[in-house]
Protein backbone atom coordinates (compact mmCIF):
# COMPACT_ATOMS: atom_id res chain seq x y z
CA UNK A 1 0.00 0.00 0.00
CA UNK A 2 1.16 3.56 -0.57
CA UNK A 3 2.49 5.87 1.92
CA UNK A 4 -1.22 7.56 3.88
CA UNK A 5 -1.48 11.28 2.58
CA UNK A 6 -1.24 13.67 5.81
CA UNK A 7 -4.37 16.12 5.53
CA UNK A 8 -3.36 18.58 8.60
CA UNK A 9 -2.95 21.68 7.40
CA UNK A 10 -3.31 20.80 3.83
CA UNK A 11 -6.39 22.56 2.50
CA UNK A 12 -6.07 21.69 -1.10
CA UNK A 13 -5.72 17.70 -0.21
CA UNK A 14 -8.36 18.63 2.39
CA UNK A 15 -10.89 19.81 -0.51
CA UNK A 16 -9.54 17.15 -2.21
CA UNK A 17 -10.59 14.65 0.14
CA UNK A 18 -13.94 15.72 1.25
CA UNK A 19 -15.13 15.94 -2.64
CA UNK A 20 -14.11 12.29 -3.07
CA UNK A 21 -16.94 10.65 -0.77
CA UNK A 22 -20.55 11.00 -0.33
CA UNK A 23 -20.52 9.35 2.91
CA UNK A 24 -18.38 9.49 6.05
CA UNK A 25 -18.26 5.98 8.30
CA UNK A 26 -17.14 7.64 11.68
CA UNK A 27 -15.56 5.46 14.20
CA UNK A 28 -16.79 7.42 17.87
CA UNK A 29 -14.52 7.11 20.89
CA UNK A 30 -10.91 8.01 19.59
CA UNK A 31 -12.45 10.22 16.99
CA UNK A 32 -15.29 12.63 18.40
CA UNK A 33 -14.92 12.26 21.73
CA UNK A 34 -12.49 9.99 24.84
CA UNK A 35 -14.69 8.59 27.42
CA UNK A 36 -17.03 11.75 28.34
CA UNK A 37 -15.01 14.33 26.82
CA UNK A 38 -16.10 15.66 23.15
CA UNK A 39 -12.68 16.86 20.72
CA UNK A 40 -12.79 20.71 20.26
CA UNK A 41 -14.12 21.69 16.90
CA UNK A 42 -16.03 18.09 16.49
CA UNK A 43 -20.03 19.78 16.51
CA UNK A 44 -18.24 22.52 13.78
CA UNK A 45 -16.81 19.84 11.40
CA UNK A 46 -20.04 17.82 11.60
CA UNK A 47 -22.04 20.73 10.55
CA UNK A 48 -19.58 21.51 7.80
CA UNK A 49 -19.35 18.19 6.41
CA UNK A 50 -23.42 17.79 6.89
CA UNK A 51 -23.69 21.34 5.12
CA UNK A 52 -22.04 20.05 1.55
CA UNK A 53 -24.35 17.51 1.44
CA UNK A 54 -22.87 14.44 3.02
CA UNK A 55 -24.10 11.89 4.86
CA UNK A 56 -22.12 11.08 8.43
CA UNK A 57 -23.12 7.52 9.94
CA UNK A 58 -21.75 6.98 13.51
CA UNK A 59 -20.52 3.13 13.77
CA UNK A 60 -19.43 2.13 16.97
CA UNK A 61 -18.17 -1.75 18.37
CA UNK A 62 -19.58 -0.24 21.96
CA UNK A 63 -22.27 -3.22 22.47
CA UNK A 64 -23.33 -2.08 25.79
CA UNK A 65 -25.42 0.89 24.12
CA UNK A 66 -28.65 0.41 22.20
CA UNK A 67 -29.17 3.32 19.22
CA UNK A 68 -31.18 5.54 21.34
CA UNK A 69 -28.42 5.07 24.70
CA UNK A 70 -26.05 6.29 21.83
CA UNK A 71 -28.09 8.80 20.49
CA UNK A 72 -28.54 9.80 24.52
CA UNK A 73 -25.04 10.35 24.58
CA UNK A 74 -24.26 12.22 21.40
CA UNK A 75 -27.23 14.61 22.47
CA UNK A 76 -25.24 15.16 26.06
CA UNK A 77 -22.24 15.75 24.07
CA UNK A 78 -23.91 18.48 21.87
CA UNK A 79 -23.81 16.38 18.73
CA UNK A 80 -26.44 16.72 16.72
CA UNK A 81 -28.27 13.48 15.61
CA UNK A 82 -31.04 11.19 14.19
CA UNK A 83 -30.99 6.99 15.50
CA UNK A 84 -30.86 6.23 11.88
CA UNK A 85 -27.85 7.65 11.93
CA UNK A 86 -26.20 5.69 14.60
CA UNK A 87 -25.12 2.27 13.84
CA UNK A 88 -23.83 -0.09 17.20
CA UNK A 89 -22.48 -3.74 17.68
CA UNK A 90 -25.86 -4.30 19.09
CA UNK A 91 -27.81 -3.21 16.81
CA UNK A 92 -25.72 -5.11 14.24
CA UNK A 93 -26.14 -8.45 16.29
CA UNK A 94 -29.58 -8.24 16.64
CA UNK A 95 -30.64 -7.67 12.83
CA UNK A 96 -28.20 -10.35 11.71
CA UNK A 97 -30.22 -12.83 13.93
CA UNK A 98 -33.64 -11.87 13.10
CA UNK A 99 -33.06 -11.30 9.07
CA UNK A 100 -29.43 -13.01 8.45
CA UNK A 101 -29.57 -15.88 10.51
CA UNK A 102 -33.29 -16.48 10.93
CA UNK A 103 -33.57 -18.97 13.69
CA UNK A 104 -35.86 -21.75 12.95
CA UNK A 105 -38.90 -21.77 15.17
CA UNK A 106 -38.48 -23.33 18.22
CA UNK A 107 -34.95 -23.00 18.08
CA UNK A 108 -35.22 -18.94 18.04
CA UNK A 109 -34.36 -17.69 21.18
CA UNK A 110 -31.02 -16.32 21.80
CA UNK A 111 -28.96 -16.52 25.23
CA UNK A 112 -27.22 -13.00 25.60
CA UNK A 113 -23.94 -12.36 28.10
CA UNK A 114 -24.17 -8.45 27.80
CA UNK A 115 -26.15 -5.71 29.00
CA UNK A 116 -29.49 -3.94 28.55
CA UNK A 117 -28.53 -2.29 24.84
CA UNK A 118 -28.38 -5.76 23.76
CA UNK A 119 -31.73 -6.89 25.12
CA UNK A 120 -33.40 -3.92 24.00
CA UNK A 121 -32.16 -4.09 20.42
CA UNK A 122 -33.10 -7.58 20.16
CA UNK A 123 -36.83 -6.59 21.34
CA UNK A 124 -36.69 -4.02 18.53
CA UNK A 125 -36.08 -6.50 16.44
CA UNK A 126 -38.61 -8.89 18.31
CA UNK A 127 -35.94 -11.56 18.89
CA UNK A 128 -37.27 -13.46 21.93
CA UNK A 129 -34.14 -13.73 24.61
CA UNK A 130 -33.20 -15.16 28.05
CA UNK A 131 -30.05 -14.18 30.24
CA UNK A 132 -28.43 -10.68 29.70
CA UNK A 133 -29.42 -8.62 32.87
CA UNK A 134 -31.46 -10.84 34.77
CA UNK A 135 -30.76 -10.47 38.55
CA UNK A 136 -31.14 -14.19 38.79
CA UNK A 137 -27.78 -14.98 36.97
CA UNK A 138 -26.05 -12.73 39.57
CA UNK A 139 -24.84 -15.32 41.72
CA UNK A 140 -22.45 -17.83 42.79
CA UNK A 141 -22.90 -21.30 41.12
CA UNK A 142 -24.36 -24.09 43.53
CA UNK A 143 -24.56 -27.64 43.14
CA UNK A 144 -27.83 -27.47 42.18
CA UNK A 145 -26.61 -26.01 38.94
CA UNK A 146 -23.75 -27.90 38.05
CA UNK A 147 -26.41 -30.60 37.98
CA UNK A 148 -29.12 -29.30 36.24
CA UNK A 149 -27.20 -27.43 33.55
CA UNK A 150 -25.50 -30.92 32.82
CA UNK A 151 -28.68 -32.86 32.55
CA UNK A 152 -30.30 -30.01 30.60
CA UNK A 153 -32.93 -29.47 33.15
CA UNK A 154 -31.75 -25.29 33.42
CA UNK A 155 -31.21 -24.94 29.88
CA UNK A 156 -34.44 -23.61 27.76
CA UNK A 157 -34.47 -26.09 24.98
CA UNK A 158 -35.72 -22.99 22.58
CA UNK A 159 -32.36 -21.69 22.58
CA UNK A 160 -30.33 -21.64 19.33
CA UNK A 161 -28.07 -19.04 20.17
CA UNK A 162 -25.45 -17.19 22.20
CA UNK A 163 -24.89 -13.74 21.49
CA UNK A 164 -21.79 -12.40 23.13
CA UNK A 165 -21.20 -8.96 24.01
CA UNK A 166 -19.77 -6.78 27.02
CA UNK A 167 -21.16 -7.97 30.27
CA UNK A 168 -20.22 -6.09 33.54
CA UNK A 169 -21.86 -8.92 35.53
CA UNK A 170 -20.30 -12.34 33.63
CA UNK A 171 -19.25 -14.95 36.54
CA UNK A 172 -18.76 -18.76 36.09
CA UNK A 173 -23.29 -19.20 36.16
CA UNK A 174 -23.49 -17.15 33.17
CA UNK A 175 -20.27 -18.74 31.47
CA UNK A 176 -21.49 -22.18 32.37
CA UNK A 177 -24.80 -21.75 30.81
CA UNK A 178 -23.02 -20.58 27.44
CA UNK A 179 -21.29 -23.13 27.52
CA UNK A 180 -24.03 -25.70 27.50
CA UNK A 181 -25.93 -24.02 24.96
CA UNK A 182 -23.15 -23.81 22.96
CA UNK A 183 -22.36 -27.96 23.53
CA UNK A 184 -25.62 -28.64 22.53
CA UNK A 185 -25.13 -27.28 18.82
CA UNK A 186 -26.15 -23.17 19.31
CA UNK A 187 -25.09 -20.59 17.33
CA UNK A 188 -21.70 -18.82 18.44
CA UNK A 189 -22.19 -14.91 18.19
CA UNK A 190 -19.99 -12.01 19.68
CA UNK A 191 -20.93 -8.25 19.29
CA UNK A 192 -17.61 -7.59 18.64
CA UNK A 193 -13.97 -8.81 19.53
CA UNK A 194 -12.24 -6.02 20.55
CA UNK A 195 -9.80 -7.04 23.15
CA UNK A 196 -10.01 -4.14 25.12
CA UNK A 197 -11.74 -0.59 25.43
CA UNK A 198 -10.60 2.67 25.92
CA UNK A 199 -11.34 5.00 28.72
CA UNK A 200 -10.59 8.23 30.30
CA UNK A 201 -7.30 7.06 31.87
CA UNK A 202 -6.65 3.42 31.17
CA UNK A 203 -7.93 0.60 29.49
CA UNK A 204 -10.23 -2.28 30.53
CA UNK A 205 -11.53 -5.69 28.92
CA UNK A 206 -13.46 -5.43 26.11
CA UNK A 207 -16.09 -7.48 24.84
CA UNK A 208 -13.66 -9.85 22.53
CA UNK A 209 -12.41 -10.46 26.14
CA UNK A 210 -15.35 -11.82 27.90
CA UNK A 211 -16.30 -14.64 24.67
CA UNK A 212 -12.53 -15.65 24.70
CA UNK A 213 -13.53 -18.19 27.69
CA UNK A 214 -15.94 -19.72 25.80
CA UNK A 215 -13.60 -19.78 22.56
CA UNK A 216 -11.16 -22.12 24.79
CA UNK A 217 -14.03 -23.80 26.12
CA UNK A 218 -15.46 -25.23 22.64
CA UNK A 219 -12.56 -24.47 20.26
CA UNK A 220 -15.45 -22.71 18.49
CA UNK A 221 -14.56 -18.92 16.92
CA UNK A 222 -17.84 -16.69 17.38
CA UNK A 223 -19.26 -14.66 13.75
CA UNK A 224 -18.28 -11.18 15.13
CA UNK A 225 -20.51 -8.58 14.20
CA UNK A 226 -18.16 -5.56 15.12
CA UNK A 227 -15.72 -3.86 13.36
CA UNK A 228 -13.82 -5.46 11.46
CA UNK A 229 -16.32 -7.71 10.54
CA UNK A 230 -17.39 -7.01 6.76
CA UNK A 231 -21.46 -8.97 8.53
CA UNK A 232 -21.35 -4.98 9.86
CA UNK A 233 -20.36 -3.56 6.48
CA UNK A 234 -22.69 -5.39 4.67
CA UNK A 235 -25.66 -4.64 7.49
CA UNK A 236 -24.42 -0.78 6.39
CA UNK A 237 -24.58 -0.95 3.29
CA UNK A 238 -27.72 -3.03 3.12
CA UNK A 239 -29.34 -0.05 5.69
CA UNK A 240 -28.14 3.17 3.97
CA UNK A 241 -27.52 2.05 0.60
CA UNK A 242 -24.13 3.27 0.10
CA UNK A 243 -21.63 3.82 -2.50
CA UNK A 244 -18.66 1.85 -1.54
CA UNK A 245 -16.48 3.91 -4.14
CA UNK A 246 -17.57 7.11 -2.23
CA UNK A 247 -17.54 5.98 1.46
CA UNK A 248 -14.44 6.89 3.34
CA UNK A 249 -14.21 5.13 7.04
CA UNK A 250 -12.50 7.55 9.67
CA UNK A 251 -10.97 6.23 13.00
CA UNK A 252 -8.35 5.54 15.48
CA UNK A 253 -7.15 2.05 15.29
CA UNK A 254 -5.83 0.31 12.39
CA UNK A 255 -7.09 -2.67 13.21
CA UNK A 256 -10.74 -2.52 13.37
CA UNK A 257 -11.74 0.45 11.77
CA UNK A 258 -9.08 0.98 9.02
CA UNK A 259 -9.21 -2.41 8.34
CA UNK A 260 -12.85 -2.48 8.02
CA UNK A 261 -13.28 0.04 5.46
CA UNK A 262 -9.75 -1.38 4.03
CA UNK A 263 -11.65 -4.99 3.60
CA UNK A 264 -14.67 -3.90 2.84
CA UNK A 265 -13.56 -1.99 -0.52
CA UNK A 266 -14.40 1.36 0.61
CA UNK A 267 -13.15 4.39 -1.25
CA UNK A 268 -11.33 5.80 1.21
CA UNK A 269 -9.86 5.16 4.67
CA UNK A 270 -8.50 8.07 7.27
CA UNK A 271 -7.03 7.13 10.45
CA UNK A 272 -6.71 10.13 13.25
CA UNK A 273 -4.14 10.26 15.71
CA UNK A 274 -6.63 11.61 18.72
CA UNK A 275 -6.85 7.93 19.75
CA UNK A 276 -5.46 4.92 20.00
CA UNK A 277 -3.30 4.51 17.15
CA UNK A 278 0.41 6.08 16.61
CA UNK A 279 1.71 6.58 13.09
CA UNK A 280 4.43 4.24 13.83
CA UNK A 281 2.21 1.50 13.87
CA UNK A 282 1.60 2.08 9.66
CA UNK A 283 4.77 2.95 9.71
CA UNK A 284 6.35 -0.31 10.40
CA UNK A 285 7.38 -2.29 7.21
CA UNK A 286 5.38 -4.95 8.44
CA UNK A 287 2.38 -3.11 8.85
CA UNK A 288 -1.02 -5.04 8.28
CA UNK A 289 -3.01 -2.26 7.42
CA UNK A 290 -2.49 1.22 6.07
CA UNK A 291 -4.75 4.14 5.82
CA UNK A 292 -5.34 6.00 2.82
CA UNK A 293 -5.34 9.43 4.92
CA UNK A 294 -4.62 10.46 8.04
CA UNK A 295 -4.72 13.76 10.22
CA UNK A 296 -4.17 14.68 13.45
CA UNK A 297 -7.56 15.22 14.63
CA UNK A 298 -11.06 15.16 13.10
CA UNK A 299 -11.39 18.97 13.21
CA UNK A 300 -8.62 19.34 10.90
CA UNK A 301 -10.84 18.97 8.39
CA UNK A 302 -12.40 22.38 8.98
CA UNK A 303 -9.71 24.22 7.47
CA UNK A 304 -11.33 23.56 4.24
CA UNK A 305 -13.37 25.97 2.18
CA UNK A 306 -16.66 26.53 3.38
N1 LIG B 1 -16.77 -1.24 23.69
C1 LIG B 1 -17.06 -0.48 24.77
C2 LIG B 1 -17.75 -1.09 25.93
C3 LIG B 1 -16.75 0.86 24.78
O1 LIG B 1 -17.07 1.62 25.84
C4 LIG B 1 -16.09 1.41 23.65
C5 LIG B 1 -15.75 2.83 23.65
O2 LIG B 1 -16.20 3.61 24.46
C6 LIG B 1 -15.80 0.59 22.57
C7 LIG B 1 -16.16 -0.72 22.62
C8 LIG B 1 -15.13 1.10 21.33
O3 LIG B 1 -15.99 1.97 20.69
P1 LIG B 1 -15.64 2.64 19.28
O4 LIG B 1 -15.87 1.59 18.24
O5 LIG B 1 -16.63 3.77 19.20
O6 LIG B 1 -14.24 3.11 19.37
CA1 LIG C 1 -12.41 4.07 18.36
Amino acid sequence: ASTPKYLTGDTAAINEFIDRFDTFLFDCDGVLWSGDHLFEGIVETLDFLRSKGKKVVFVTNNSTKSRQDYQKKLTNLGIPSEVDEIFASAYSSAIYISRILKLPVGKNKVFVLGESGIESELATENVPFLGGTDPALRRDITQADFDALADGSALDPEVGCVLAGLDFHVNYLKLSTAYQYLARGATFLATNTDSTFPTSHSFFPGAGSISVPLINMTGQKPIALGKPSQAMMDAIEGKFQLDRARTCMVGDRLNTDIQFGIEGGLGGTLAVLSGVCKKEEWEAEDAPFRPAYYADKLSDLRAAKQ
